[in-house]
């Protein structure tokens, strides 16, 4: 079977002789058809993930067909793989919260992920791509980790967003913050990217980081702030200069996680009563409702997708891709 191990950092390599894995019960086998790279598979190309053990095959954004069959799914049905595989038994799973089940394996990044020809997977993280393209349905999981930002932050329609960061999943976050009928406003410290985001996106408002952010953000809100403001920058100090521009009874969504510790003011927390959320991972919910809007042609993803590549073309490619900086969005490897 094909596959590209990632041996150690820096180190890809394309083989054709890997093992396929037993199919156990209640576990199905899915023939990959394409993966989505992002910015995980480049930290762990470049040995900078927290907690990771090697040789690993990465590949976490999911599409294929399944080639055994399961209790409800026959075999050749086209699917997206929740790559979150959960206990279904601890304190987060027993409240349908198995994105942050304290047992958590990641596929591709925890234990093996897809960058192969065939991966088996528990049934119950299959969900019937129907007919979505399966380019399309590998691009499901990034975008609903931004669908779950904005589930997370229970804002009604007509308040005003903030994003910083738009990377992916920043973009993600901005797309359905829009598509709940949010006011959105898009915060990064690339020109080129907001760019984009407004010729390609529609995303008209937009603030570039720096000393005079502050000023702009307190004149646009007429000194309020924003009612909710996303962060996806994997930025301690970011995420830090973040709090001031959430307006009084305001919500503050963290979506990326960084290792080391935030900090800040008591005083301009608590006055503004604010909420501070964490985003993690997504749900089935959030697969569902993304797979609705691209369906209904509410998610551009011939834009999103910027790159493409065959599996013996990854190693290289993928290598490449982590340093690119300029007008690479969403990467996808075709098998
Ligand atoms: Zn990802
Ligand atoms: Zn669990």
């Amino acid at each position: 079977m094909r596959a590209v191990v990632t041996r150690e950092p820096g180190r890809l390599d394309f083989v054709d002789d890997a093992v396929a894995e037993e199919v156990r019960p209640g576990w199905i086998a899915v023939d990959i058809r394409h993966v989505g790279i992002c910015g995980t598979d480049y930290h762990i190309t470049e040995g900078k993930h927290p907690f990771l053990e090697y040789p690993r095959i990465m590949g976490h954004e999911l599409s294929g067909v399944t080639a055994s069959a399961g209790i409800d799914m026959a075999p050749g049905t086209p699917v997206i793989v929740n790559p979150y595989i959960s206990c279904g038994s601890c304190i987060a799973c027993r409240r349908g919260k198995p994105n942050c089940c304290t047992r958590i394996a990641v596929l591709g990044v925890h234990t093996d992920g897809g960058l192969r020809e065939r991966i088996v997977v528990p049934e119950g993280n299959l969900y019937p791509a129907g007919d979505l393209s399966l380019r399309d349905a590998a691009m499901v999981e990034f975008l609903a980790i931004g669908a779950h930002a904005v589930r997370r932050a229970e804002a009604e329609p007509g308040a005003r967003a903030l994003v910083i960061g738009i990377g992916p999943i920043g973009l993600g976050a901005a797309i359905f913050a829009k598509i709940a009928g949010l006011d959105v406003t898009l915060l990064d410290t690339s020109v080129e990217r907001l760019g984009f985001a407004r010729e390609a996106l529609g995303f008209e408002r937009s603030v570039i980081a720096g000393p005079a952010a502050a000023g702009e953000i307190a004149h646009m809100t007429e000194g309020d702030g924003f009612d909710v403001v996303f962060d996806a920058t994997g930025n301690a100090r970011s995420i830090e200069a973040g709090f001031s521009f959430v307006a009084h009874g305001g919500s503050y969504v963290l979506v990326s996680v960084v290792r080391d510790e935030i900090r800040f003011s008591d005083p301009e927390f608590h006055k503004r009563e604010m909420r501070l959320i964490a985003s993690r991972n997504a749900t089935r919910v959030d697969f569902e409702h993304v797979m609705a809007a691209i369906r209904a042609g509410q998610v551009p993803t011939d834009r999103l997708a910027t790159h493409r590549a065959t599996l013996e073309e990854a190693p290289e490619r993928i290598k490449s891709w982590a340093h690119e900086k300029s007008g690479l969005i969403k990467a996808i490897i075709d098998l």
